[in-house]
């Protein structure tokens, strides 16, 4: 599967997960967070860092976080590996990839 099909089947299956979790707004409200607005899903890593693993790892609930784009764009942007994974270890505990 290339990786444009393999992002898409990614984005159906987390669009399913969250849905069902009952997760319709941003988990990780920073300052200036949009809550219900311009939601996307933000990874645990770069998504580099998912090409050599198991593919289900995209869709695994330890791995994503549904942020709105305020709070997505300072997690990629203007955060430190070290800060992100706080973040994620606040709102999902450790992931189960080691
Ligand atoms: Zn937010």
């Amino acid at each position: 599967m290339n990786r444009t099909a393999l992002n898409l089947k990614a984005n159906k299956k987390l669009h399913t997960m969250f849905w069902d979790a009952g997760i319709t707004s941003c988990e990780i409200r920073l300052p200036g967070c949009l809550n219900t607005w311009l939601l996307n899903y933000c990874h645990r890593h770069p998504r580099r860092w998912y090409y050599d693993k198991p593919d289900e790892l995209l869709w695994d609930k330890k791995e994503v976080l549904l942020g709105c784009t305020h709070c997505h764009k300072i997690l990629d942007d203007k955060m430190s590996k070290e800060e992100r994974e706080e973040i994620f270890l606040k709102i999902r505990g450790k992931e189960l990839w080691t």
